[in-house]
């Protein structure tokens, strides 16, 4: 069966279709003839992610999904949430989101957060999402050079380093991505699709 994954991160592609086997084959965004903007108009991640599949699946009559994903902060009710890539700004500058983050937890002395991947996938006759949680805290200063985002602040439980501190294979092993693509990978396995 051919689905898409609306992206066009070939990396991100690859590491599903690594996760899936042979029975599904993945196509990008770009192999579907696809270079619209996506909408991404909505207030929650379970919204944007149902917004984008739903799009492609419309528009291109292809069985896809789509993901989304944030950093929510405890003392800041969810902050920055949907809104993490623009926090700072709409010039999207990781740096300066990381800046007002630190700056917003001065003084906090509850620093608890998570990231929160959300996946929604959108074929006929099935529309479902799949979650994944990471909890840990923010650190209070930047502290490594991998990944991406707010990788350089975030320490995950269990752990005495930042997510920018381990490198994409281990941090792809328990990330939020990871746990709701495995979830959904269980589900393609198990369903009965074709
Ligand atoms: P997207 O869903 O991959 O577009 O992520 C939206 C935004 O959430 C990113 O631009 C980052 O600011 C933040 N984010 C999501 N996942 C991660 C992560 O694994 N590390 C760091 N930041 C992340």
């Amino acid at each position: 069966m051919r689905i898409c994954f609306a992206t066009n991160n070939i990396h991100k592609l690859n590491e599903v279709q690594h996760l899936l086997g042979e029975a599904f084959q993945l196509v990008s965004l770009q192999e579907i003839g696809c270079d619209d903007e996506l909408p991404e108009e909505q207030e929650t991640l379970e919204g944007n992610s149902f917004q984008k599949a739903e799009y492609v699946f419309q528009e291109y009559n292809t069985p896809c999904f789509a993901d989304d994903s944030g950093l929510e902060v405890d003392a800041l009710n969810g902050a920055p949430g949907v809104y993490s890539a623009r926090y700072a700004g709409l010039h999207r500058n990781h740096e300066d989101n990381m800046d007002l983050l630190l700056k917003n937890l001065t003084g906090a002395i509850n620093r608890n957060a998570q990231f929160r991947a959300v996946i929604t996938f959108v074929a006929p006759g099935h529309t479902r999402q799949f979650e994944g949680v990471i909890r840990g805290t923010i650190h209070y200063e930047k502290k490594g050079t991998e990944g991406f985002g707010y990788d350089p602040v975030f320490l995950p439980d269990g752990y005495s380093k930042t997510f920018a501190e381990m490198s994409l294979e281990e941090k792809n092993k328990f990330s939020h991505r990871a746990i709701a693509i495995k979830k959904f990978v269980e589900f393609l396995k198990t369903a009965k699709l074709y």
